[in-house]
């Protein structure tokens, strides 16, 4: 009978939980009513897609995408995922398309549907400015290269490295691959021409000592045989745009008026290099707001693993095998997963799988809670377990029920045991948010790494994230310990 009730109370969590999850999810209809593309971006291609000092999304990209959706009527919503992110939430149907400095290759043409091109590109070698060693591919031989996961640089990269007799790293953002360069971990790194002009026209510290290689112009992307309608209204609204002359305008206003009429140099004014302070000062609204979904996504992350790890921990101690068994398997999976792989699966794989969209935030939640769930029923197994068997005999041979025993007896000695483990994990599940930047989410780690995207001034911006973090972590340790003796105490 027990059993039977526990078992009905755990699946009623269990949907409860995965309805939550599933509310998030725009239904059907409402889409069909008047629909609203999704669009997929890179967080952090410049002059293609970036976020100005104000945190708003510019670029080339998002100004075209802007000035077509206007001549056509069309509505969307931009999601910054990076590159890769992006091209595989395409992939797995979780965006309609993707506008993202993205270029059209043979091989990408047999997954997805592209507009008409709309800029010519190529890959480029990037070196230090300093640097007067490496002058050719051939001066590559023995180091070491840097390029972004997932793009034509990479591949040109990979398709010479042989000959060349260099290595290859990959990173998922473009301003990391300068980081790299500078701080000496790789001697060049491979990206597309007009985003490396643009940033040593910009003052990065680059320069470029080997002309472009040949390489697919940019396209604007949907799923192979889906969203005919909106690749349509992309191509009618480009041609517009081209004839009426806004194209041109777009263009110059970040490469400047000569380098949109022949194509002749990038002329960008250099932006100031801004004092460390001034750039924390400016960029703290986003790290505060960061900062804010950061605590947010842990509380109601830990909330859920909370849940489940009372389910899973209570069945854990049960009497029951199979009980037992079932909540063996729940920690042995999520405990055992890397959580970045569960992130994956949860926003790629299953979406793809199962033909259904899911944002950033419900994937981002899931797999935290799942993960900080197997944790947690481990420590309430374990609270558990450490309190003397002989107690619960002792109390059962005077006749008290066993559930009466459990709450009144073993679980108030078993929560103090708990407490200092519950302290640990929810410090280890605010640090293992960030994790989730990589599929997009935004929060901390996610709106320091767009700013140095914009500023390539990364000492200062990671310096102050790291703060940031052990502020928060700091004064929460400080509020559980208090907790912790009242606890100890009572
Ligand atoms: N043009 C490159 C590609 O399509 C890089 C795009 C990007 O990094 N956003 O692979």
């Amino acid at each position: 009978m027990r059993t039977q009730k526990k078992i009905t109370g755990f699946l009623v969590l269990l949907i409860f939980f995965f309805s939550f999850a599933g509310s998030l999810v725009p239904s059907a209809q409402a889409a069909e009513a008047k629909k609203t593309y999704t669009i997929a971006t890179d967080t952090t291609f410049p002059p293609f897609e970036y976020q100005d000092a104000s945190g708003e999304y510019v670029g080339i990209d998002l100004d075209l995408l802007k000035a077509i959706a206007e001549d056509q009527g069309f509505e969307y919503r931009l999601q910054p995922l990076g590159f890769n992110a992006a091209v595989q939430a395409l992939q797995s149907g979780n965006v309609d398309g993707v506008i993202a400095g993205m270029s059209i290759t043979d091989e990408r043409k047999q997954t997805f549907d592209f507009s008409e091109p709309y800029f010519d590109s190529g890959p480029i070698m990037g070196v230090d400015a300093n640097n007067s060693a490496i002058l050719s591919y051939e001066d590559l031989r023995g180091h070491r290269v840097a390029v972004k996961t997932g793009t034509e640089g990479a591949a040109f990269a990979d398709s010479i490295k042989d000959q060349y007799g260099f290595t290859v790293i990959t990173f998922d953002d473009s301003p990391q691959l300068i980081e790299e360069v500078k701080a000496g971990g790789s001697v060049a790194y491979f990206e597309d021409y007009p985003v490396v002009a643009f940033g040593i026209a910009q003052g990065n510290g680059m320069k470029m000592p080997l002309p472009k290689e040949p390489g697919g112009s940019y396209g604007f992307a949907v799923n192979k045989g889906q969203n005919a309608e909106l690749l349509e209204m992309f191509n009618a609204g480009l041609a517009n745009i081209k004839e009426n002359g806004k194209y041109k305008e777009i263009v110059a206003s970040y490469l400047g008026d000569s380098f949109a009429s022949e194509g002749g140099e990038i002329e960008i004014a250099a932006t100031a290099k801004m004092s460390g302070f001034e750039l924390i000062w400016t960029s703290m609204p986003a790290f505060l707001k960061g900062l804010g979904y950061t605590i947010y996504y842990t509380l109601i992350s830990l909330f859920f693993a909370f849940i489940l790890g009372l389910i899973f921990g209570s069945m854990k101690v049960s009497h029951n095998k199979v009980l037992r068994g079932i909540a063996t398997v729940f920690v042995d999976i999520f405990r055992g997963i890397p959580l970045l792989i569960l992130a994956f699966f949860i926003y790629f794989a299953i979406p793809q799988a199962l033909n259904f969209t899911m944002p950033i935030w419900t994937a981002a939640i899931l797999a935290l809670s799942l993960n900080a769930g197997a944790y947690v029923t481990e420590i309430i197994r374990g609270g558990i377990q450490s309190i003397d068997k002989g107690q619960m005999e002792a109390a059962r041979s005077l006749g008290v029920p066993y559930g009466t025993a459990m709450r009144k007896i073993i679980l108030p000695q078993a929560i103090k045991v708990m407490v200092p483990s519950f302290i640990n994990q929810m410090v280890i599940t605010l640090k293992d948010t960030s994790i989730m930047s990589i599929i997009g989410l935004v929060e901390l780690t996610q709106s320091g790494k767009l700013v140095v995207a914009r500023t390539f001034q990364s000492f200062e911006v990671w310096l102050t994230i790291g703060i940031m973090y052990l502020i928060v972590i700091t004064i929460l340790t400080k509020i559980a310990d208090r907790l912790e003796r009242r606890v100890s105490r009572g």
